[in-house]
């Protein structure tokens, strides 16, 4: 996405579903049929036509460009391949897609009129690239020793997963579980403070 619109003001992309789609799962903040849409549509967050030529003026984007991308989405969707992206092609992609619908439980025609649209805008969900740490979260000097008495836990402090994501928690998970121990640790020091073990432990490496 950032290739594709390197040197554009904005960067983004289109999410585009059908009747189908919103009556059953609807997209993003735009929840399935019964619930109302006409905020959404007062707030440009989805765009709706009747046809893909109107949903197409109404983005902004080439009709025949987005009639060709759809026709061979949907020859991918009978397949059950996503030949461009490898939708559906993981497990993790499984867990967020509906099992009953077969071949591919995150694949499914765009075809049944009227069409719709939300944009996606590019966010972070956290940083991998914190603050150098120790097993036990105390921050560590490039030598490896600690700083006595700083500590660093959650998006501030290095991932424990080292620049990967496997899956949901991968922040939260590690931020409450060195959370709870950094805490006690310091608890600790806290209890010994004044005392020359105090000190010691706490310029203690422990791997
Ligand atoms: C949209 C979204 C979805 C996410 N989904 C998931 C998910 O499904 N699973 C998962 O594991 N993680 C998820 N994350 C990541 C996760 O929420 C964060 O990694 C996690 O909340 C980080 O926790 P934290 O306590 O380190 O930092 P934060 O939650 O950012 O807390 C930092 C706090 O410090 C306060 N603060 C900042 N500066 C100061 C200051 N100068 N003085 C005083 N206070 C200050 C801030 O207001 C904030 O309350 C998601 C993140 C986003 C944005």
């Amino acid at each position: 996405m950032l290739d594709h619109m390197s040197g554009e003001r904005e960067v983004f992309a289109w999410i585009v579903g059908d009747e189908k789609l919103m009556r059953k799962y609807g997209i993003g903040f735009a929840k399935p049929t019964p619930i109302p849409r006409q905020l959404f549509y007062a707030a440009d967050y989805l765009v709706k036509g009747e046809t893909v030529e109107e949903l197409a003026g109404k983005i902004g984007v080439d009709a025949d460009g987005l009639k060709a991308t759809l026709a061979t989405f949907n020859r991918d969707a009978e397949a059950g391949e996503d030949t461009e992206f490898g939708r559906g092609s993981t497990a993790y992609n499984h867990f967020r897609g509906d099992m009953d619908h077969k071949p591919n439980p995150n694949l499914a025609t765009i075809d049944n009129a009227p069409f719709y649209a939300a944009k996606v805008r590019m966010g972070d969900l956290g940083s991998f690239a914190g603050i150098d740490v120790d097993s036990r979260h105390a921050v560590i000097r490039e030598d490896g020793k600690r700083i006595p008495g700083l500590y660093s836990v959650g998006a501030a402090a290095v991932s424990v997963f080292g620049g990967g994501y496997p899956g949901y928690g991968s922040h939260i998970g590690p931020a409450l579980v060195f959370g709870y121990r950094m805490g006690r640790d310091i608890s600790e020091l806290a209890a010994e403070s004044g005392s020359a073990d105090a000190l010691e432990r706490a310029m203690e490496v422990q791997v």
